[in-house]
């Protein structure tokens, strides 16, 4: 059997490094908000290249905070809108409505599975504040074009971290530092996973680090006193000393990432799959591995018989979940063409070359 992804195995990697880091959590006595955290926010701040990191209890939190931030700023205000791809997983939606503002689903490129830039101008009107990307699979969503509309109109631009630690701009700078504020998530299987949730915003702004942090600590940055009404969303100690750990390994769990896409990217040839388009290496961390298919769900019963594991991302796309019924007769049909075709194949740092290629040579044998 070739699994999707083992967590077992990728902790298995690191297992003596991460449990004398949680031992030496548990001897200390400290839990919340101590110095595991300050290590981890130090060096995370250095390593995305940004002022400031505040960690968080999980992804979702994360993006919540950054735009309820922008509204306790005077920023924004509930009814303004928010440019978000509309083939995102539903979190970036959810951080969007869950402060009142209104996203406007911008279709994805077929090529790229990324936000099409070219459909973003028109989709700006006077209400329109910030323009979310997120870096989908691990993939760079950022571009020229996109820095240069949040310009021109004089928008925010916020990162969807979730999926692409450790990605970058063909000069060099990392996702998370490419626009005003980023959300970050931590969860189990993200290239920068803790042993539980776990998320982090960075940002520049010295500012809205302010109030993100009394918001993810109950609206409280002095002990007893309420600026706002916030919510407890910290991140542990424990979850801190784990990720100051993974961080350090980052760079080579993504290129053990990036040579298992290199296997499928130069072995799968078959007229039934389509491929991503290919981008410079930097560009790419590989979260997931994408392909698409039209018989996609034969393909993936096919594989798992042939003992390969796989997973849709994402079976429904968000304007069609019951969650969000007055979208629910929009029609993007782009979106819901990946969606109807989106397969995801085995990666991650745990994998070998070897199972990489057996996944490759069923794939070329899949008629
Ligand atoms: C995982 C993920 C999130 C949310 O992160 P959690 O830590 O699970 O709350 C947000 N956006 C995207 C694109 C994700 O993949």
């Amino acid at each position: 059997m070739i699994p999707f992804l083992s967590l077992k195995d990728v902790t298995a990697l690191y297992e003596a490094e991460i449990n004398e880091a949680v031992a030496r959590v548990v001897k200390s006595g400290w839990y919340l908000q101590g110095p595991e955290n300050e290590e981890f926010e130090k060096n995370y701040s250095q390593f995305i290249g940004a002022k400031h990191t505040i960690g968080c209890a999980n992804g979702l939190d994360a993006l919540i905070w950054i735009f309820r931030a922008y509204i306790e700023m005077g920023v924004m205000k509930p009814g303004d809108e928010v440019i978000v791809p509309a083939n995102t997983y539903i979190a970036t939606i959810l951080a969007i409505t869950e402060n009142g503002l209104v996203p406007v689903l911008v279709e994805p490129n077929i090529d790229t599975l990324q936000i099409d830039d070219s459909l973003i101008e028109e989709a700006i009107t006077p209400r329109t504040r910030a323009i979310t990307i997120v870096h989908l699979y691990g993939r760079l969503a950022w571009t020229e074009k996109i820095a240069y509309l949040c310009k021109k109109y004089n928008l925010k631009l916020i990162e969807d971290n979730a999926q692409a630690h450790g990605c970058q701009t063909p000069d060099g700078r990392i996702t998370g530092s490419l626009g005003d504020a980023a959300g970050h998530s931590f969860y189990p299987g993200k290239n920068l996973g803790a042993l539980g949730d776990g998320g982090a915003v960075t940002t520049n702004d010295s500012e809205l680090a302010r109030v993100v942090r009394t918001l993810a600590n109950y609206g409280s940055s002095k002990k007893y006193v309420f600026e706002y009404t916030g919510r407890n969303s910290r991140l542990d100690e424990i979850q801190a000393a784990v990720l100051n750990v993974k961080l350090h390994h980052l760079v080579d769990a993504n290129n053990a990432r990036k040579a298992i896409a290199g296997r499928y990217i130069k072995g799968i040839k078959n007229p039934l799959i389509t491929m991503p388009v290919t981008l410079p290496e930097e560009q790419n961390v590989f979260h997931l591995f994408p392909v698409l298919c039209e018989r996609r769900d034969e393909l993936q019963d096919y594989l798992l018989e042939n003992g390969v594991q796989t997973i849709i991302h994402y079976p429904i796309p968000p304007h069609k979940q019951a969650c969000y019924k007055e979208w629910n007769d929009v029609s993007l049909p782009i979106t819901e063409a990946i969606h109807a075709r989106e397969l995801s194949l085995p990666i991650g740092p745990a994998i070998s070359i070897e199972d990489a290629d057996r996944v490759v040579e069923f794939i070329n044998n899949f008629k």
